[in-house]
């Protein structure tokens, strides 16, 4: 999952992309107002951790805007403006919740699954196909019980898949989802990500089908 964050706090990004990248979701950051409104206008991101200090304004007026463009990535306060008084103007603004600066990774991590429990593209939790089962929550995969061990950026590939699955997802869908701003893009990753998956569902078992088509993208759907 892609992650939009707006810090102007280089090494508290940092610590960050460190964190949520060991698990697996890809940190975009910008260190302002003006790039978070334009970044979330790629409708990219699953979630948003947003500061409130930054060097043009408060953090808290992108919230409007997220909500005018019916964006439903919940978004997560991150501030040292901690008082109750805040914490309610936050929440009322239209914030999923509110972390005070300083704060532990682990609190931040178990609020993102709360808030992402709740945002309906997620649910429900399990996702079953056939012998092939999806748990959101830990986002781990098994087929007939047993855990599939995949690498970060084909994790990244099948979740964009799953959770449209039965229906074509872009390759362009599909290449935000696995690199961040940053990344350069290679032409062929993407197809050798997928080959590898193919390969490795098909070894364990899973009755899934990844068809590639031509022009668009890719589709998984139950197969034999
Ligand atoms: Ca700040």
């Amino acid at each position: 999952m892609r992650i939009l964050l707006v810090e102007d706090e280089p090494e508290m990004a940092s610590v960050l992309r460190t964190a949520l990248g060991q698990r697996d979701m890809v940190i975009d950051h910008v260190g302002t107002l003006a790039e978070g409104e334009e970044a979330i206008t790629t409708g990219v991101h699953g979630a948003v951790l947003l500061d409130r200090n930054l060097p043009d304004g408060d953090g808290l007026d992108l919230l409007p805007r997220i909500r005018v463009r019916k964006l439903a990535a919940p978004v997560i306060i991150l501030s040292a403006r901690g008082d109750i008084e805040e914490r309610v103007q936050g929440l009322d603004t239209g914030a999923d919740d509110y972390l005070a600066k300083p704060f532990v990774i682990d609190e931040l991590l178990a609020r993102m699954r709360a808030v992402l429990r709740r945002s309906p593209e997620l649910a429900p939790d399990l996702l079953r196909l056939g012998r092939f089962e999806f748990d959101w929550r830990n986002r781990s995969a098994s087929v007939g019980g047993s855990t599939l061990d995949l690498p970060r950026r084909e994790l990244l590939v099948l979740e964009s898949l799953l959770r449209r699955h039965g229906r074509a997802v872009q390759r362009a869908t599909l290449e935000e989802a696995v690199y961040g701003f940053d990344d350069e893009i290679q032409s062929n990753a993407l197809d050798m990500h997928i080959s590898r998956l193919r390969r490795r569902l098909s070894n364990a078992g899973a009755e899934l089908e990844i068809h590639g088509i031509r022009g668009i993208g890719y589709l998984l759907k139950p197969g034999a």
